[in-house]
């Protein structure tokens, strides 16, 4: 079987790694061209997402490139503590959640691809696909590149190519009402008390008029994201803001609330900016003929869910085990939407829930922490979120009885 994987972000490249498993001779293509991979935002890859990292044998590089993460610690703009959430259960070789730049694991991910034999090719973005009569797909690529499969896994993120060719009428990415923002600070753990320092957590503030995040990494750095409850920002004020500008405009949203955001702003380095966060939640068709959508392309949970990336790579080594388990592609595409749509959905709904606490109203402040202090002791705690976190594959296992 010949495979075509569109988008190397991190569940297409994930995608590859398994179909090579299953004997699938894949090719993976990437619209960016290829990058010293340090741009934009950091995030956590939960134990679920990196027991499907283990499953391709892949675990090792987000080791490389991760920080331990046990515990989210969120609090009020007072700096009272409104709860804890450790991030759960470790790896049976004792490796919890990891914090690294998303850009840096789809690099890593890629080069892993390109030393097992898989091609990467690189400013090569999906233009067109159509199944053939044969029950094949005839892609094609940005340059000129035509390339015919039996298999289209598009991987290519919320703004998806692929889903709307499968499904022109496809729902869009929905605007969550929060701009993102992330930055990083050298050294910057030195300013932070000990309570603010608590190593392998990420620290929460809900704001007076934002949301605001860091963690503080072993080597004494600090990386940060800013969540703003705004309209989104446009191309005209994307171009005429400067990094100082955004740095200032966001110190001043956390002017007076309590917590080190302000001075970590101000002493800091922008590398994410004006991002504004979409999420999707339902798309009908996941599939039509010989191409399917994974990943963010087919459900993405808010950035707020902190689990968008574990699940895409939870789909890319599902998809392979229904492939390597079923008689013919049509029904391992059901056996693949009937394992995963009722827990990703249900993953894009708690992100959105999330999303919305981060929205303050004035009058309403000390309810909301009065909410969340009720919310974090009693609906969003570790055995809870079992379901979540706890999630793992077991690759060996066999989807469809009888089928091997
Ligand atoms: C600020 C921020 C913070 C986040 N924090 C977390 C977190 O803490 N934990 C977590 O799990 N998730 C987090 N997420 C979500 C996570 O980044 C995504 O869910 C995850 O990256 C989805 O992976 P993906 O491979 O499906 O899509 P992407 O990572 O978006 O990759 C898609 C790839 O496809 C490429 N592409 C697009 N169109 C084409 C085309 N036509 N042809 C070829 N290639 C194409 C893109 O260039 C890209 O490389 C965060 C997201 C943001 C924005």
């Amino acid at each position: 079987m010949r495979a075509v994987v569109v988008g190397g972000g991190v569940a297409g490249p994930v995608a590859a790694l398994a179909l090579q498993r299953i004997g699938v001779d894949v090719v993976v293509h990437e619209s960016h061209p290829l990058t010293d991979g340090e741009r934009g935002s950091w995030f956590t890859v939960t134990p679920n997402g990196l027991d499907a990292l283990d499953a391709v044998g892949a675990l090792h590089l987000a080791r490389a490139i991760g920080h331990p993460t046990r515990t989210n610690i969120m609090r009020s703009a007072t700096g009272h503590e409104l709860g804890r959430l450790p991030l759960g259960a470790p790896l049976p070789d004792g490796t919890p959640a990891l914090t690294m730049k998303r850009t840096r694991l789809a690099a890593a991910l890629a080069q892993e691809c390109s030393r097992r034999g898989i091609e990467v090719r690189y400013a090569s973005g999906l233009t067109a696909a159509e199944p053939t009569a044969s029950g094949t797909v005839r892609a094609s690529f940005a340059g000129g590149l035509a390339r015919e499969a039996d298999l289209l896994v598009g991987a290519d993120g919320v703004h998806s190519t692929t889903r709307r060719l499968i499904d022109p009428g496809a729902p869009a990415g929905r605007y969550v009402g929060l701009v993102n923002f992330g930055g990083f600070t050298p050294g910057g753990a030195g300013s932070l008390s000990d309570l603010e320092a608590e190593p392998a957590a990420w620290h929460f503030v809900f704001g007076r008029r934002a949301f605001f995040g860091w963690h503080a990494t072993p080597s004494g750095d600090v990386v940060w994201f800013a969540n703003e409850p705004r309209a989104q920002v446009g191309p005209d004020e994307r171009t005429r803001t400067t990094e100082p500008e955004w740095r200032a405009r966001l110190a001043e949203l956390f002017a007076g609330d309590a917590g080190p955001a302000a001075e970590l702003i101000r002493n800091g380095v922008l590398e994410l900016a004006g991002d504004n966060t979409h999420d999707l939640a339902h798309v009908p068709s996941w599939h039509r003929g010989p191409m399917i959508v994974i990943g963010d392309a087919a459900h993405a949970p808010a950035p707020s869910s902190g689990q968008g990336a574990s699940i895409a790579m939870e789909d890319g080594v599902v998809l392979a085990q229904a492939l390597r388990d079923s008689p013919d592609v049509p029904s391992a595409f059901a056996t693949y939407e009937g394992l995963r749509r009722a827990r990703v959905e249900r993953i894009v709904a708690a992100g959105a829930r999330s999303s919305s606490s981060k929205a303050p109203r004035p009058l309403f402040r000390p309810l909301r922490d009065a909410a969340l202090r009720l919310a974090f002791r009693h609906v969003v705690t570790e055995p809870k979120l079992a379901w979540m976190y706890d999630h793992r594959i077991h690759w060996e296992k066999t989807l469809v009885p009888g089928a091997r």
